[in-house]
Protein backbone atom coordinates (compact mmCIF):
# COMPACT_ATOMS: atom_id res chain seq x y z
CA UNK A 1 0.00 0.00 0.00
CA UNK A 2 1.18 3.21 -1.21
CA UNK A 3 0.10 6.89 0.37
CA UNK A 4 0.22 10.30 -0.75
CA UNK A 5 0.62 13.45 1.44
CA UNK A 6 -0.60 16.29 1.42
CA UNK A 7 0.82 19.62 3.29
CA UNK A 8 -1.62 18.34 6.31
CA UNK A 9 -0.26 15.00 6.59
CA UNK A 10 3.27 15.97 6.61
CA UNK A 11 3.40 19.11 8.85
CA UNK A 12 1.00 16.48 11.52
CA UNK A 13 4.08 14.21 11.54
CA UNK A 14 1.94 11.57 12.77
CA UNK A 15 1.58 9.47 9.68
CA UNK A 16 5.22 9.29 9.07
CA UNK A 17 6.31 5.93 10.11
CA UNK A 18 3.99 4.54 7.37
CA UNK A 19 5.80 2.62 3.98
CA UNK A 20 5.62 3.79 0.46
CA UNK A 21 5.02 7.74 1.20
CA UNK A 22 4.87 10.35 -1.71
CA UNK A 23 4.41 13.91 -1.94
CA UNK A 24 4.66 16.07 -5.37
CA UNK A 25 7.06 19.09 -5.03
CA UNK A 26 4.53 21.54 -4.41
CA UNK A 27 3.08 19.63 -1.47
CA UNK A 28 7.42 19.74 -0.36
CA UNK A 29 7.39 23.32 -1.20
CA UNK A 30 4.56 24.31 0.63
CA UNK A 31 5.44 22.38 3.92
CA UNK A 32 8.98 24.06 4.06
CA UNK A 33 7.49 27.61 3.68
CA UNK A 34 5.33 26.51 6.78
CA UNK A 35 8.75 26.52 8.87
CA UNK A 36 8.53 22.71 10.23
CA UNK A 37 11.16 21.86 12.87
CA UNK A 38 14.20 20.23 11.58
CA UNK A 39 13.06 17.44 12.94
CA UNK A 40 10.54 17.39 11.02
CA UNK A 41 11.74 18.62 7.63
CA UNK A 42 14.49 15.73 7.98
CA UNK A 43 12.28 13.03 8.34
CA UNK A 44 9.99 14.11 5.72
CA UNK A 45 12.94 14.40 3.75
CA UNK A 46 14.19 10.83 4.07
CA UNK A 47 10.97 8.79 4.16
CA UNK A 48 8.77 10.61 1.36
CA UNK A 49 9.76 10.61 -1.86
CA UNK A 50 9.07 13.36 -3.42
CA UNK A 51 7.24 12.60 -7.37
CA UNK A 52 5.43 14.38 -9.73
CA UNK A 53 2.19 13.46 -10.95
CA UNK A 54 1.86 12.94 -15.27
CA UNK A 55 -0.08 15.42 -17.33
CA UNK A 56 -2.69 12.92 -17.96
CA UNK A 57 -3.56 12.44 -14.37
CA UNK A 58 -3.45 16.21 -13.66
CA UNK A 59 -5.99 16.72 -16.76
CA UNK A 60 -8.20 14.12 -15.59
CA UNK A 61 -8.81 15.57 -12.02
CA UNK A 62 -9.25 18.66 -13.30
CA UNK A 63 -12.10 17.73 -15.14
CA UNK A 64 -13.44 15.95 -12.67
CA UNK A 65 -13.25 19.02 -10.07
CA UNK A 66 -14.79 20.89 -12.51
CA UNK A 67 -18.02 18.90 -12.56
CA UNK A 68 -17.87 18.32 -8.83
CA UNK A 69 -17.79 21.89 -8.62
CA UNK A 70 -14.30 21.54 -6.55
CA UNK A 71 -12.02 23.08 -9.12
CA UNK A 72 -12.67 26.79 -7.07
CA UNK A 73 -11.61 24.97 -4.32
CA UNK A 74 -8.65 23.20 -5.09
CA UNK A 75 -5.36 24.45 -5.29
CA UNK A 76 -2.52 23.33 -8.27
CA UNK A 77 -0.70 21.85 -4.83
CA UNK A 78 -4.00 19.86 -4.78
CA UNK A 79 -4.58 19.03 -7.88
CA UNK A 80 -1.19 17.56 -7.67
CA UNK A 81 -1.54 15.69 -5.06
CA UNK A 82 -5.21 13.65 -6.35
CA UNK A 83 -3.05 13.05 -9.30
CA UNK A 84 0.01 11.35 -8.22
CA UNK A 85 -2.59 9.64 -6.15
CA UNK A 86 -4.39 8.47 -9.14
CA UNK A 87 -0.87 7.24 -11.18
CA UNK A 88 0.44 5.25 -8.31
CA UNK A 89 -3.29 3.76 -7.04
CA UNK A 90 -2.18 5.34 -3.35
CA UNK A 91 -4.17 6.42 -0.64
CA UNK A 92 -4.42 9.95 -0.01
CA UNK A 93 -3.76 11.45 3.53
CA UNK A 94 -5.16 14.73 3.99
CA UNK A 95 -7.75 16.97 5.99
CA UNK A 96 -8.85 19.15 2.98
CA UNK A 97 -12.10 17.83 2.24
CA UNK A 98 -12.50 18.99 -0.96
CA UNK A 99 -9.65 16.74 -2.21
CA UNK A 100 -11.48 13.84 -0.04
CA UNK A 101 -14.16 14.45 -2.19
CA UNK A 102 -12.92 14.73 -5.66
CA UNK A 103 -11.00 11.09 -4.51
CA UNK A 104 -14.61 10.00 -3.43
CA UNK A 105 -15.90 10.83 -6.68
CA UNK A 106 -12.64 9.45 -8.62
CA UNK A 107 -12.99 6.48 -6.88
CA UNK A 108 -9.37 7.12 -4.96
CA UNK A 109 -8.96 5.89 -1.38
CA UNK A 110 -8.43 8.44 1.21
CA UNK A 111 -7.76 8.86 5.16
CA UNK A 112 -7.97 11.67 6.91
CA UNK A 113 -5.69 12.01 9.88
CA UNK A 114 -6.07 14.07 13.32
CA UNK A 115 -10.14 14.80 11.84
CA UNK A 116 -12.76 12.13 11.40
CA UNK A 117 -13.98 11.42 7.70
CA UNK A 118 -16.26 13.45 6.11
CA UNK A 119 -19.35 11.07 6.16
CA UNK A 120 -18.98 11.30 10.22
CA UNK A 121 -18.30 14.83 10.47
CA UNK A 122 -21.89 15.53 9.37
CA UNK A 123 -24.85 14.29 11.43
CA UNK A 124 -27.85 14.21 9.23
CA UNK A 125 -31.01 15.53 10.47
CA UNK A 126 -34.24 15.71 9.05
CA UNK A 127 -36.31 18.66 8.81
CA UNK A 128 -39.85 20.09 7.74
CA UNK A 129 -40.16 22.33 4.62
CA UNK A 130 -43.43 23.99 5.76
CA UNK A 131 -43.13 24.26 9.60
CA UNK A 132 -39.23 23.89 9.96
CA UNK A 133 -39.44 21.34 12.69
CA UNK A 134 -36.50 19.06 13.02
CA UNK A 135 -36.97 14.80 13.46
CA UNK A 136 -34.14 11.88 14.19
CA UNK A 137 -35.97 10.09 12.16
CA UNK A 138 -36.97 10.29 8.45
CA UNK A 139 -40.93 10.42 7.89
CA UNK A 140 -42.42 11.25 4.93
CA UNK A 141 -44.72 13.78 5.93
CA UNK A 142 -44.62 16.17 8.46
CA UNK A 143 -46.61 15.14 11.64
CA UNK A 144 -47.46 18.54 12.86
CA UNK A 145 -47.99 20.55 9.40
CA UNK A 146 -47.97 17.87 6.86
CA UNK A 147 -45.26 19.28 4.90
CA UNK A 148 -42.50 17.31 2.84
CA UNK A 149 -39.40 16.15 4.93
CA UNK A 150 -36.04 16.61 3.57
CA UNK A 151 -32.90 15.33 4.64
CA UNK A 152 -30.17 18.37 6.60
CA UNK A 153 -27.14 18.12 7.97
CA UNK A 154 -28.45 18.50 11.45
CA UNK A 155 -25.15 19.91 13.30
CA UNK A 156 -21.46 19.81 12.55
CA UNK A 157 -20.05 18.16 15.29
CA UNK A 158 -17.70 19.82 17.39
CA UNK A 159 -13.89 18.59 16.36
CA UNK A 160 -10.95 17.72 18.57
CA UNK A 161 -7.95 17.35 17.32
CA UNK A 162 -7.17 15.45 20.20
CA UNK A 163 -8.94 12.34 19.42
CA UNK A 164 -7.73 9.22 19.62
CA UNK A 165 -6.43 7.37 16.86
CA UNK A 166 -6.34 3.94 18.70
CA UNK A 167 -7.88 1.63 16.04
CA UNK A 168 -5.30 2.59 13.59
ZN1 LIG B 1 -44.09 20.71 9.59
Amino acid sequence: MSYVLDSSALLSGKDLLLDDMYCTPEVLREVRGKGPTTQLLSMIETKVEVRSPTEEAIAEISELAEKTGDSKRLSPTDVGVLALALDLGATILTDDYSIQNVANEMGLSYRGLSFPDIDKMIEWGYRCKGCGKYFDEWKKECPICGSQIRTTPKATSHISSASSDKNE
